[in-house]
């Protein structure tokens, strides 16, 4: 069993700048460090370095995506924007609430970049690796930025995936709090890549997300959200795991597993209301690797996405990448603390009966549900 993680120095540059939360306020109220912070990365890499993955796993310098290689996903006028952005000396990438700087373009290359460089170690003899990276990807569309992304780096790698090492299906799997809608939109005609979102129901984008997005055309059936209602934490998660996604995954058999990897459903997020603990997205992970284990040679890329506790987002990716490097996952030192939280232990009902009522909707297009 072999991991490798994708990191460069240079994902520490980029400056969200100052916001009220996230959104520029002026005046009124004091503001604070962007939550799409370089801390939450940079303390993420630390955590890695401190607790010994750095001794077992092949640590990569990531390369820069080629612009051929976003073309296959974003519009040739939504990459030559992002440049003149950058230019520009900053902006926004789509939708009000992106902020880019003078770096931003090039992180954003770089950012898929390293997705892609994760993809190559694993169809080069690695088992999994995570592409550890700030821009995140999946809300971005194919015309557009969006919610903190710029390009979409879990679409480009099932792209290049599919074209430069010819698997006939891959599937992206979404554990951010948030729903994927930029990956969604861009596969939702196609039956070679499915597209599965777990995210807290009715969150972010509002109006996007529902269980009724099953695909259209040929991709009819090949597109799964799970919502989850607020505070469902590991029961809900791991419950909707077993009943729905690992179902999906083994009857679509993907030569190729591929994790939007945002840890934002975490219980200490400003940014979702979800409860998740690192001892949950382990779990998560375990089952992610089972899958990829039984139908896919055991090849798995996980693709780094939201998580804006500077605190606490780095243990849940700590054990998320342990887990799938089949390493001993730390105990989490907030134990004690959330043996307290009910939504930590215990399945509530309407939990189950949302989960329930998910897995009925999917039933006419999967066998196994
Ligand atoms: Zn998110």
């Amino acid at each position: 069993m072999t991991l490798a993680v994708c990191w460069s120095e240079q994902f520490a540059i980029h400056d969200s700048g100052r916001a009220g939360l996230y959104l520029p306020v002026g005046g009124l109220i004091e503001d604070d460090v962007h939550v799409d912070s370089t801390a939450r990365i940079t303390r993420t890499r630390n955590l890695l370095r401190t607790s010994g993955i750095d001794d077992t796993a092949t640590i990569l310098e990531p390369r820069k995506a080629r612009v051929e290689e976003i073309l296959r996903v974003h519009s040739e006028e939504h990459v030559q924007r992002m440049q003149e952005v950058s230019n520009a000396g900053g902006g926004d990438a789509g939708g009000g609430y992106t902020p880019m700087d003078e770096h931003s373009y090039d992180l954003a290359l770089l950012s898929a970049g390293s997705a892609l460089t994760a993809l190559e170690a694993v169809a080069s003899g690695e088992n999994t690796a995570h592409a550890l990276l700030r821009r995140s990807g999946h809300h971005a569309w194919r015309e557009s930025g969006y919610g903190f992304c710029v390009f979409n780096n879990c679409a480009i790698v099932a792209r290049a995936a599919r074209e430069d090492f010819r698997l006939e299906r891959v599937a992206v799997v979404d554990i951010d709090a948030h729903h994927g809608n930029g990956t969604e939109a861009i596969f939702y005609d196609d039956p070679t890549v499915l597209t599965v979102s777990l995210h807290q129901d009715r969150s972010f984008p509002v109006e996007t997300g529902g269980v009724d997005r099953v695909g259209e055309g040929d991709g009819e059936g090949t597109n799964v959200n799970v919502n989850i209602p607020a505070g469902g934490g590991d029961p809900a998660y791991l419950e909707a795991f077993d009943r729905i996604v690992v179902p999906v995954l083994l009857e679509y058999r993907p030569q190729l597993v591929i994790v939007a990897c945002g840890v934002d459903a975490s219980l200490f997020d400003p940014m979702a209301r979800l409860g998740v603990t690192a001892t949950g997205f382990a779990g998560m992970a375990a089952r992610l690797l089972d899958v990829a284990t039984e139908v896919a040679d055991g090849r798995l890329v996980s693709v780094q996405e939201g998580g804006y506790s500077p605190v606490y987002s780095p243990l849940c990716w700590l054990a998320f990448i342990e887990t799938i490097g089949g390493l001993e996952v730390h105990a989490d030192p907030f134990e004690d603390f959330i043996a307290e939280q009910p939504t930590c232990r215990e399945l509530a009902p309407w939990h189950a009966q949302a989960n329930e009522a998910t897995r009925k909707h999917l039933a006419p297009y999967w066998a196994s549900l």
